[in-house]
């Protein structure tokens, strides 16, 4: 899912930097081909909640995973190569937020990240 980014409160920002995202982040690259080193993960975040979500990735680098959703990494990191490419639109409105759960675009968001997972 995309919501759009928004500047989070400094308290919000804790970003994960762990050996899963380097891990996850290296094979995203080889994949894609894209370069995705600059990717922020907010673990345990409070934001996809309030957008009826488990997890959503945002303007093209940045993850945000409710608590105990750590393995939706995999699929969010498939959407931030469409987001790279600017193809992204928004197909609503959630709590004043565009967001985008295009069908297409969740499928291969999950091609991707199922790739990701079978080279970790
Ligand atoms: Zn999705």
């Amino acid at each position: 899912m995309y919501v759009e980014k928004k500047k989070l409160a400094k308290e919000q920002s804790v970003i994960q930097r762990s050996s899963l995202l380097s891990s996850v982040v290296d094979n995203a690259t080889k994949i894609t081909g894209m370069n995705f080193s600059d990717v922020s993960w907010f673990r345990n975040s409070s934001e996809p909640a309030k957008y009826n979500a488990h997890s959503y990735a945002t303007g093209g680098n940045e993850i945000h995973t409710s608590s105990g959703r750590d393995n939706d990494l995999f699929h969010e990191v498939g959407h931030l190569k469409a987001q790279k490419e600017n193809r992204v639109s928004s197909t609503g409105t959630i709590s004043g937020r565009a967001v985008n759960d295009n069908p297409a675009l969740e499928a291969e968001a999950d091609n991707i990240g199922n790739k990701i997972k079978q080279s970790i």
